[in-house]
């Protein structure tokens, strides 16, 4: 789950993190009252979407000249007549795709005299199998510009769990940002206390971009985007309170209410799987063959057949998926609830594109045989190679 700049630098506030003050503003009205709340002269106006990239993003009703989706104000009136003209209004980034988000929130900030633009991220580094640092003196732009340009100068650090942050990974980590004096004294209190959050709150990525050492020679958190691990979210019910509904994918919440674990994705194959390694796999063979999925769908072990019948709504109201590939091996999953599951939404919802099955393992005869009673259009596939072949052909590149 994802949550908002403002809601995240609340968060690293409540540990000890330097941040700015700032006000969350809804509606254009409470412009004034925000800005006056802030010491002033200089403000900022950012714009609150689930997405990087807003300070170069463009909002599509405004042109290409307008200013982007961070901006600077000089005055309470400029943060005024800033809050008016982005509100509502559509912001399209390198990381919301072509169709952009509507800012529904802005954040005024106390604007920073920035000094040097600095990275830090906290992670899973899978590889190592321990929560990391990843730091380098490249911040504020885009990291993987740097990862692919000047992979040197991002560094990782990994910490030791029983450890936490030591001192010896403070001085790393200040060398590697090169920070000095005052600073160097802030990044002492900063990473463990980052750290500490992250642990604490079972976030799964904590990243500033930029921090920033300011003119005075003190660290700040500038920007924070933190997600956090959604199988611990029943033991944070004050994180589940900062969602945003509105910034999420319809069809996601839509799965998450039957406990499905889907995730949308760009192409035009809807997948209904068992088990993440064989959805994955399945992924990838449809890619194998020159198509793209919809969807990332596991509809789990023990599924219902009302849980499959919400599966596969959720699936074919998606108006990008052309074709759907249905690909169970039944193990503790029963090939005829799946079937029984399929026919059942159908009924509900009809079936406009082809639908591609391959049933293996419990029940998989039984399951097959519902499908041919059901009278309805399904190609059967004997096993997975077969079933991506003939949906990528009847779907047509
Ligand atoms: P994004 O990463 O989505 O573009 P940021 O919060 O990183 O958004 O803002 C983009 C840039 O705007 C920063 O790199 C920084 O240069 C500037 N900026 C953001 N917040 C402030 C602030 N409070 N004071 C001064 N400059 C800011
Ligand atoms: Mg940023």
């Amino acid at each position: 789950m994802n949550i908002h700049e403002y809601q995240a630098k609340q968060v690293l506030k409540g540990f000890g993190a330097p941040v700015a003050e700032g006000v969350p503003v809804f509606k254009a009205g409470e412009a004034e009252a925000a800005a006056n709340k802030l010491p002033g002269p200089l403000y900022v106006v950012k714009s609150q979407i689930h997405a990087g990239g807003r300070g170069k993003g463009k909002f599509k009703e405004l042109g290409p000249d307008a200013k982007g989706g961070v901006r600077l104000s000089k005055s309470v009136a400029e943060v005024i007549a800033n809050v008016n003209e982005m509100l509502g209004n559509t912001l399209v980034t390198k990381q919301t795709g072509p169709a952009g988000k509507q800012v529904n929130r802005l954040y005024i900030e106390d604007g920073a005299d920035i000094d040097r633009e600095l990275y830090l991220s906290i992670l899973v580094d899978r590889t190592v199998g321990r929560v990391a640092f990843v730091v380098s003196t490249e911040g504020g732009m885009d990291i993987e510009t740097v990862a692919h340009d000047t992979p040197e100068k991002i560094v990782t650090l990994a910490i030791d769990p029983d450890k936490g942050v030591t001192d010896a990974d403070v001085e790393k980590l200040n060398a590697a940002l090169k920070l000095t004096g005052g600073a160097a004294d802030d990044g002492a209190l900063l990473f463990p206390v980052l750290y500490k959050a992250f642990v604490e709150k079972d976030m799964s990525l904590l990243e500033v971009n930029p921090l920033i050492v300011m003119k005075n020679g003190r660290l700040r958190v500038l920007d924070a985007k933190v997600s956090f691990d959604n199988n611990a979210l029943f033991r944070h019910p004050d994180v589940v309170d900062l969602r945003d509904t509105t910034e999420e994918d319809e069809k996601e919440i839509e799965a998450s209410k039957y406990d499905l674990a889907y995730v949308a994705l760009d192409g035009n194959i809807g997948c209904m799987v068992n088990g993440a390694g064989l959805a994955m796999a399945t992924m990838d063979i449809i890619k194998l063959y020159g198509a793209e999925p919809a969807n990332f769908l596991d509809v789990g072990g023990g599924a219902s057949k009302e849980k499959v019948t919400a599966a596969f709504k959720i699936i074919t109201a998606d108006p990008a998926v052309k074709g759907i590939l249905v690909n169970i091996f039944g193990g503790i999953m029963k090939c005829d609830v799946i079937a029984e599951g399929v026919v059942a939404a159908v009924k509900e919802v009809g079936l406009k594109v082809p639908l591609v099955v391959r049933l293996e393992g419990t029940n998989a005869e039984l399951g097959k045989q519902i499908l041919r009673d059901s009278k309805l259009n399904v190609q059967p596939a004997d096993d997975l190679d077969d079933a991506a072949k003939k949906i990528v052909a009847a779907v047509g590149k």
